[in-house]
């Protein structure tokens, strides 16, 4: 098993702890390592409330908070931190979580440079892009 699929792995373990209906999880990882974990909200967050983008061109930010922007906030990472992404459809088997504009504008600002993210397929056999910014 690579680290790109231990660490979904643990990010789809996540996923159970969500309460939205389109569960999502983000683990930000440093080497084999987890530095810090969130799910998706279904509430908005301070963090993104302000952002007009969120109004511009993401419905979807309009009524939650996407894991990815929770999981960062307003630190700073440096290019050694990773983001994995999973999301889990009602069959249990993999949704796509690529980050959406509004989250990518938010990972642009810190030093993350690589972002994993479920595509398809199930979590023993997961399908997954990598995205390098
Ligand atoms: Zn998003």
């Amino acid at each position: 098993m690579t680290r790109n699929e231990r660490m979904l792995g643990y990010a789809y373990a996540l996923t159970f702890k969500s309460e939205h209906r389109i569960p999502v999880a983000a683990v930000l990882g440093k080497g084999s390592s987890v530095i810090k974990q969130s799910t998706n909200l279904i509430k908005t967050h301070p963090l993104q409330e302000n952002q007009y983008l969120t109004k511009q061109y993401s419905q979807s930010h309009a009524n939650s908070t996407h894991a990815e922007v929770i999981i960062l906030g307003n630190l700073k990472y440096s290019k050694k931190h990773s983001l994995y992404i999973c999301r889990r459809k009602k069959d249990g088997t993999l949704g796509l979580s690529k980050p959406c504009v509004v989250c990518l504008e938010v990972i642009k600002k810190t030093n993350i440079r690589k972002i994993t993210y479920t595509i398809s397929g199930t979590i023993e056999v997961p399908h997954y892009g990598v995205m390098t910014l």
